[in-house]
């Protein structure tokens, strides 16, 4: 008895102190003291050899050793699990961080506020209005009377239980709200999300993003709209760009233009990108029609200015490469993830 004591006080040292460096050593030492030939097995096997009256005392101590030859096993057996071997701690502070998913600007955002950025630095403030609008500062006040032809050349979503309203297809109606406040000079840009009712495919959607710009003042001339606008792209694509105009029609503007940008894939040479022209068209710009001005009270004879308006889907295709505008809205985070480096 007084042997199995002094054995039993020898082992409770041996464990106390056992630090098991990787799972071969932990197995080794469930095998010495838990397995079927093991010490606990062996100790309770003298039991018999106790004289009677110290059998209880006796198995008490026992009981307690194998409780404690147990729980160390099953406390290493955690901490291994956990990778740590070196039993000083099991938090490692020299691991990497977990990754914190973070999102990303959406490159529609990011292109908008590239664009607005740069019309900021030449004065022009940024204003907005509704996407439902009535037929007056949609069409009409831009001199886009009914059954005007023109109103054709933009497919309109209605409000169908109430026919004078209608979605919104471009952001001049920000532009007609901003000249009836009556408060010139006018210097501003409006972005917002305009509707057409439009076949969705990869070129064209029934939703997408316009930016136009405006500069009510007196003896504003084309001059500036062509130096304003040549800024503006020697900004966005660098110094090497040049800017061609050519005529075009729009109800609201006269005279009237489409500005080209030399190709920035082919540098002018022909590629797929550009059609092989050598040039793509990035805007619509005109001098404000003097009717439209009208419209809004302002005195034509008096204040003259320039309007531009540009997709900004189109842009970011252009810019980023993309070949299909539907992959702006369908939210799939393989794209978007692409953008999380960008502004
Ligand atoms: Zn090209």
């Amino acid at each position: 008895m007084e042997e199995l004591l002094r054995q039993i006080a020898e082992y409770r040292k041996e464990i106390l102190a056992a630090v098991p460096d990787g799972a071969g050593a932990l197995e080794a030492y469930r095998i010495r003291f838990l397995g079927t030939k093991g010490i606990v097995k062996s100790l309770f096997n003298e039991m018999k050899s106790v004289p009677n009256e110290k059998k209880k005392e006796f198995g008490l101590i026992l009981n307690e050793f194998k409780q404690l030859a147990e729980s160390t096993y099953a406390s290493w057996k955690e901490k291994l699990g956990d990778g740590i071997a070196d039993g000083t701690s099991a938090i490692d502070l020299t691991l990497p961080a977990d990754r914190l998913p973070v999102g990303s600007r959406h490159p529609i955002s990011i292109m908008r506020n590239n664009i607005i950025g740069i019309f900021q630095r030449l004065g022009f403030a940024v204003a907005e209005g509704p996407e439902i609008e009535d037929d007056w500062h949609n069409f009409t006040a831009l001199n886009l009377p009914e059954h005007h032809p023109a109103r054709d050349m933009q497919d309109t979503f209605y409000i169908h239980q109430h026919p004078d309203w209608l979605l919104r297809t471009h952001t001049s109606n920000i532009q007609i709200r901003e000249m009836e406040k009556g408060r010139l000079p006018l210097r501003i840009v409006c972005p917002g999300r305009v509707y057409r009712n439009e076949t969705i495919s990869s070129r064209s959607h029934c939703f997408f993003h316009q930016l136009e710009g405006l500069y009510i003042d007196e003896n504003v001339s084309f001059a500036d709209l062509k130096q304003t606008l040549y800024y503006f792209v020697q900004e966005m694509y660098g110094g090497a760009v040049k800017i061609r105009f050519r005529p075009s029609y729009f109800p609201f503007t006269e005279p009237s233009a489409e500005m080209d940008i030399s190709c920035q894939i082919c540098h002018g040479a022909g590629c797929n990108v550009c059609k092989y022209s050598g040039w793509l068209e990035i805007l619509g710009c005109g001098m404000v029609h003097p009717k439209v001005l009208e419209n809004c009270g302002i005195d034509p004879d008096k204040y003259t200015g320039f309007a531009f308006g540009m997709g900004i889907e189109r842009l970011a295709l252009q810019k980023y490469g993309i070949n299909d505008i539907r992959l702006f809205s369908e939210n799939d985070t393989r794209f978007l993830q692409q953008f999380t480096s960008a502004i």
